[in-house]
């Protein structure tokens, strides 16, 4: 039986492929979008449209910025350190860490997670634009703040062990925040603590 029209159908899929959306909260959506004022769906298209479009990598930390722009406000910004280097999983991390408002360094954004299942190695993530980053002699430490999963805890050893020969700092957040949580999701002040009592991996 088929029970919706092609278009409502067509956006209650688009919907349910998003993560955290099950097929019940994508129909909501798409049944509160049928009712709502046009603008509400205009706006909505033209985020959407505009999201990729107009929007790049930076090419040192692979933070987002705007189309265009070579290098992102935290990489362009003199009032934050050189020195210190928070190696993240995904640009959302920066979000994260940045909502907590305790931290002064830059970032290198890795882009994934080593996960040899899934075939993710070295080469696939930005790990070798990291090394190159350090090789320049800059920075004095490194924190890595991937999740606190299994690939992210490799990733954490795989890069200690790159990154403790050049004779540069390799510390860890400390383990406050809860196995399998990711960082995007975990409270300020429980990131804030993880931030403070981060632990060597010496
Ligand atoms: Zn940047």
């Amino acid at each position: 039986m088929k029970t919706l029209p092609a278009p409502v159908e067509a956006l209650v899929e688009s919907f349910a492929r998003l993560p955290g959306i099950g097929p019940k909260s994508a129909s909501r959506l798409a049944f509160y979008l049928l009712k709502a004022p046009d603008e509400v769906s205009i706006e909505l298209a033209k985020a959407l449209e505009e999201l990729k479009a107009n929007t790049g990598h930076c090419s040192r930390c692979f933070n987002i910025t705007l189309a265009g722009e070579e290098l992102c406000d935290i990489c362009l910004s003199e009032n934050r350190s050189e020195a210190i280097l928070c190696v993240v999983e995904e640009p959302m991390d920066v979000l994260a860490i940045e909502r907590t408002g305790a931290y002064q360094g830059k970032y290198h954004v890795l882009m994934g997670v080593l996960s040899p299942i899934d075939g993710i190695g070295p080469d696939q993530i930005k790990i070798f634009p990291l090394l190159e980053r350090l090789k320049l002699g800059e920075v004095k430490e490194v924190i890595i703040a991937t999740n606190p999963s299994m690939e992210g805890d490799a990733t954490a050893l795989y890069l200690q062990q790159r990154i403790a020969p050049m004779g540069i700092k390799v510390s860890r957040l400390a383990r406050g925040l809860p196995v399998g949580a990711d960082i995007e999701y975990a409270d300020q002040n429980t990131l804030q603590r993880a931030l403070s009592g981060r632990q060597s991996m010496d």
